[in-house]
């Protein structure tokens, strides 16, 4: 039997440090979950176990509407002349109009067991329903909340819990549209909701921010007095926007202000390291710079900004201006770390027609430099301290399955290229750790069968006809 020490402790032969590879490297952790020796080059490992593969940092997702989940994959049929982004949403409220707390709940459960066996070891929840399906505050007004926190809790995965501000159907302060009764809030009564959730969210060890929706749903004042309230409850809390995901947007935004959303924003919002402009997809030559040197992470969801035909983010643009980044999974029509990476790189070879455009002057190898980048960028998104395997960060991680015919016999760097570029969508992964704790052992999260079995009766109870 294992004393509690060595069940803090493994070593790797192989870890990804966020300086890059390292050999026999042994990982400890405290009581809490918090890593408190990563030790590279060790003689003998002693009596802790060894991990069967490579060890890398789980990614954080900083991006997820868990409620999506439940029609990931419904919407690929052609409704209209020309489907876009728009004729999505619609089905999306249709859903969002009778979901019920239980049902997001088990929604979310599911989605957080997916996300841990993907290797995300984290997320940041950008939470738009609110209220019931009448549009009127819950007698509880943080019942959907803490539904997604009792979700997170169960499936064991770290939380960045967005609740989101929501009050107009376009710029210049366009009354909302029915579909979206169910998000709509006062920023009084936003402000309210923050205070309701911070003890709940401390308790978990949650973290606690605000989402203005986007520039389309949230008027210039409801954006300032949102802001000053956040930080009179707490200064360093993230901030997460939708922005420039849709050249429709870009140029409602130009016809209101005479400026592009992102030049607004940097103009009008103080933008600095604790926010996340989710999407940016569409950004001129100088807002590319001006946001980069803000300090602000960019949200990119890979997979959900293809699968909604959004455009594509000029990756080198924003790197030579020095921007930070991480990677989420948005709609969840893609639930995978792995490929939201390799999403990225390919969207870049196809409009540069270069290839390893995610390489880097310290890491040759596109993997190790995008899984690097998007840790460090997610956890700065996430506001918690899950930036890779080094002390004081959470002990968040996981081992790859050096077994799995496609990393049999590699080199670790190979092992995690072929994870990312050429496991042809099975999972290479054996284990994933959150705060020090196993979630998924063989490929598989103990809740695994009885998670997914709750999620597809609502699925059928949200599909079935009123
Ligand atoms: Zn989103």
């Amino acid at each position: 039997m294992p004393d509690a020490a060595s069940s803090r402790r493994l070593f790797a032969a192989d870890a990804l440090l966020p300086t890059g590879w390292a050999r026999d490297v042994l990982l400890e952790w405290d009581d809490t979950g918090k890593l408190s020796a990563v030790t590279p080059g060790i003689d003998a490992k002693g009596d802790a176990p060894r991990a069967i593969g490579p060890v890398l940092p789980g990614i954080p997702n900083l991006h997820s509407h868990a409620f999506q989940r439940a029609f990931a994959g419904l919407t690929e049929f052609r409704g209209e002349a020309q489907d876009s982004f728009w004729s999505w949403r619609t089905l999306m409220y249709r859903f969002a109009a009778k979901i019920s707390p239980e049902q997001v709940e088990a929604i979310a459960t599911w989605l957080y067991v997916e996300m841990l066996e993907a290797g995300y070891t984290s997320v940041c929840e950008f939470h738009y329903l609110h209220h019931d399906a009448d549009g009127k505050p819950y007698a509880d007004d943080a019942e959907l909340s803490l539904a997604l926190l009792r979700a997170a809790k169960r499936a064991g995965i770290g939380l960045t819990l967005l609740p989101v501000l929501y009050q107009t159907s376009g710029f210049g302060g366009r009354a909302p549209s029915e579909g979206q009764r169910r998000f709509i809030r006062s920023t009084d009564s936003m402000l309210r909701l923050l205070e309701r959730l911070r003890p709940a969210c401390e308790e978990q060890g949650a973290r606690l921010g605000l989402a203005p929706h986007s520039l389309r749903a949230v008027p210039p004042e409801g954006l300032r007095d949102a802001l000053a309230g956040l930080d009179a409850i707490d200064p360093s809390a993230p901030v997460h926007i939708h922005i420039a995901e849709q050249t429709g947007e870009v140029d409602a935004c130009l016809a209101w202000s005479g400026q592009r959303p992102v030049a607004w924003l940097l103009d009008h919002a103080p933008v600095d390291a604790r926010w996340c402009l989710v999407h940016a997809t569409h950004m001129d030559a100088d807002e590319y710079r001006r946001a980069a040197a803000s300090g602000a992470v960019a949200g990119l969801c890979l997979t959900t900004e293809a699968n909604l035909g959004d455009g594509i983010f000029d990756f080198n643009a924003w790197r030579a201006a020095g921007g930070r980044w991480g990677v989420g999974s948005d709609s969840h029509a893609c639930v995978n770390a792995a490929e939201e990476l390799m999403m990225l790189e390919y969207g870049q070879r196809l409009s540069t027609r270069q290839r390893n455009v995610g390489a880097d002057a310290a890491h040759r190898e596109v993997a190790t430099a995008l899984t690097i980048s998007a840790v460090q960028g997610g956890a700065q998104a996430a506001g918690r301290p899950i930036g890779g395997l080094a002390v004081g960060q959470r002990a968040d991680f996981v081992v790859l399955d050096s077994s799995h015919v496609a990393l049999q016999g590699l080199s670790a760097p190979e092992m995690l290229s072929s994870h990312v570029f050429a496991s042809h969508r099975t999972s290479a992964l054996d284990s994933v750790y959150v705060a020090g704790q196993a979630r998924v052992s063989g490929a598989r999260h103990a809740l695994h069968r009885e998670a997914a079995s709750a999620f597809v009766d609502v699925r059928s109870q949200l599909l079935a006809k009123d």
